[in-house]
């Protein structure tokens, strides 16, 4: 191929067809003015995906409304689920049990939070489990699901928050559908090449197998953990992150459906890691995800598969990964999205959230006349912060924890932590307040309030809270669990719900 200079955008190649390469296909597809760019995507069918990643948290419906995706649609094609929280057994200590859900916390009275009051009912024994404060945690454990009613700002529906529970092959095959009706072209090859023009070291095509060509101006590396273009064509560095989150394999494998079709992920402690359990209308997804260090992969093998509660579908399939993040996600012509970029282990379903915040900020600092250093800078910022705000919140589940019972929790809940999360817990514990650091945090303080609390941090509540008379504080709690039982009780079944409007086929 002849060397351009540093033309204007005009070709953009994404590597890999994995959830991350098909979700920016179609959404740039979509959101692009037809024929402004051509968008081609090269994937492997030798290879494959990685064909784990199938829980997600509510952002994913900003996603879905800016693709133009028909949410009861998707539901059906992906043989979906919705899902209004994720509960964590056994984290605390063995037989606990919290719920992360996603909707608020009660209400506010005054400027003060309903966890407040709960912490100082409960003190005086006179409030039940955090879990009867928060309409998405106590429909979630009565399996129960609606849409929230926005419109109808005054009923404790309007704050209702959900996300999905997705086929991850189905998803890929979802969205392909979408991005070729919208033009873009998929070539189908392995990529044994990727050269670099000498001028600015930008990458300028890929070679495959066959000998073909593919060029392009700006790159997107979506070829999952090979991180072909980033990592390996650009050589940018990996930060490695494995002495706070020591879980480095995972088992996946999908079992048969049975019992109730729970409105939440499971997430169960165990003695060096955690198994997922994802329910979806055709089956179930789980997976061990555990530190080599102390639990040998026969061992896990064999907790994966008798924690199951159907049948196994498949044996299980091993993925080895190192949690961390490339020191930038934009190199030259190159971004990376997905799992070439980086990855965190899946406790709160952020990798899915983390590739549709990736496509999100290339728009907004979209290189249309070339490659300017301060967007690249800026992405790279913006990436940098994200992937630093997941860390602590997913280093919190470990660190605040009752369990010393083996090597794996010893060594958690005594490891230092990052200053920002240091800082974080101490602040809690003294009074139990919370404050956001910017508006590109993640995790809102109800997720961090539900998951410090569940997690066994025991704070103080806010002397603030003695203002209020105590029989005022004790009817306050009162109607909120009131309230929040009745409209849980009225809400229809997960199960009936998908049945009514979205049953796979
Ligand atoms: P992949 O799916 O690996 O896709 C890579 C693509 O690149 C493939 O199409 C492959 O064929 C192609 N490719 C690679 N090399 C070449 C080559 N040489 N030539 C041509 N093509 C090539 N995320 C969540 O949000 N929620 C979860 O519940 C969740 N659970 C997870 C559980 C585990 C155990 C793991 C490891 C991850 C989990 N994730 C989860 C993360 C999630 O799976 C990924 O973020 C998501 O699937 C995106 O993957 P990807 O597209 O980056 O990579």
């Amino acid at each position: 191929m002849t060397e351009r200079a540093n033309p204007p955008i005009q070709e953009i190649t994404i590597v890999g067809g994995g959830t991350a390469g098909w979700m920016a296909a179609a959404l740039l597809s979509r959101l692009f003015v037809e024929g402004a760019y051509r968008i081609r995507l090269v994937e492997s069918d030798e290879i494959g995906t990685i064909g784990v990643g199938e829980a997600t948290i509510p952002a994913i419906r900003t996603y879905c409304g800016l693709a133009g995706i028909d949410e009861f649609e998707m539901v059906r094609a992906t043989q979906a689920t919705f899902k209004l929280g994720i509960e964590f057994r056994n984290w605390r200590a063995p037989g606990s049990s919290y719920i992360h859900g996603f909707g608020k916390i009660g209400q506010d009275l005054y400027w003060l939070r309903c966890h407040q009051f709960w912490l100082k009912e409960r003190a005086a024994g006179r409030a039940k489990h955090f879990d009867h404060y928060s309409l998405n945690t106590l429909a979630a454990r009565m399996n129960r699901f609606c849409l929230p009613d926005p419109g109808n700002p005054t009923s404790p529906i309007a704050d209702l928050d959900y996300a999905y529970h997705l086929d991850a092959t189905l998803l890929a095959r979802f969205l392909r559908g979408r991005a070729e009706a919208a033009g873009v072209e998929r070539i189908e090859g392995r990529i044994v090449a990727v050269n670099r023009r000498p001028a600015d070291g930008h990458v300028d095509h890929l070679v495959l197998a066959d000998g073909r060509q593919v060029g392009g101006d700006l790159f997107i590396d979506c070829s999952g953990m090979r991180s072909l273009l980033i990592g390996q064509a650009m050589g940018v560095g990996f930060e490695d992150w494995s002495h706070w989150l020591p879980c480095d394999r995972a088992l996946a494998v999908p079992c048969e459906s049975a019992g109730e079709l729970t409105p939440y992920t499971r997430s169960t402690a165990g003695t060096a890691g955690w198994q997922w359990r994802i329910p979806l209308q055709h089956r179930t997804g789980n997976g061990l995800v555990y530190a080599s260090a102390h639990l040998g992969d026969e061992d896990a093998a064999r907790v994966l598969l008798t924690g199951l509660d159907g049948r196994a579908l498949a044996d299980p399939r091993p993925v080895r990964f190192t949690p961390g993040k490339r020191h930038r996600a934009w190199e030259g012509n190159v971004v990376a999205l997905g799992l070439a970029g980086g990855f965190l282990e899946p406790l709160e379903s952020t990798s899915i959230h983390l590739i549709q915040t990736g496509i999100l900020r290339l728009l907004a600092l979209f290189p249309g006349r070339g490659f300017n250093p301060a967007d690249i800078a800026e992405y790279n910022r913006q990436f940098d912060f994200e992937y630093r705000d997941v860390r602590d919140f997913i280093i919190a589940h470990y660190k605040v924890t009752d369990r010393e019972d083996t090597p794996f929790w010893a060594y958690v809940r005594n490891m230092p932590v990052p200053d920002s999360l240091q800082e974080r817990l101490d602040l809690f514990r003294a009074s139990a307040r919370f404050f956001m650091h910017g508006k590109a945090e993640l995790f809102r303080e109800e997720s961090w309030v539900q998951v410090l609390i569940g997690q066994g941090l025991d704070p103080h509540y806010d002397p603030v809270v003695d203002m209020v008379p105590e029989a005022q504080s004790t009817a306050f709690l009162g109607d909120v669990e009131e309230v929040v039982a009745d409209v849980a009780r009225a809400m229809p079944g997960h199960a009936a719900f998908i049945a009514r409007h979205c049953r796979a086929p």
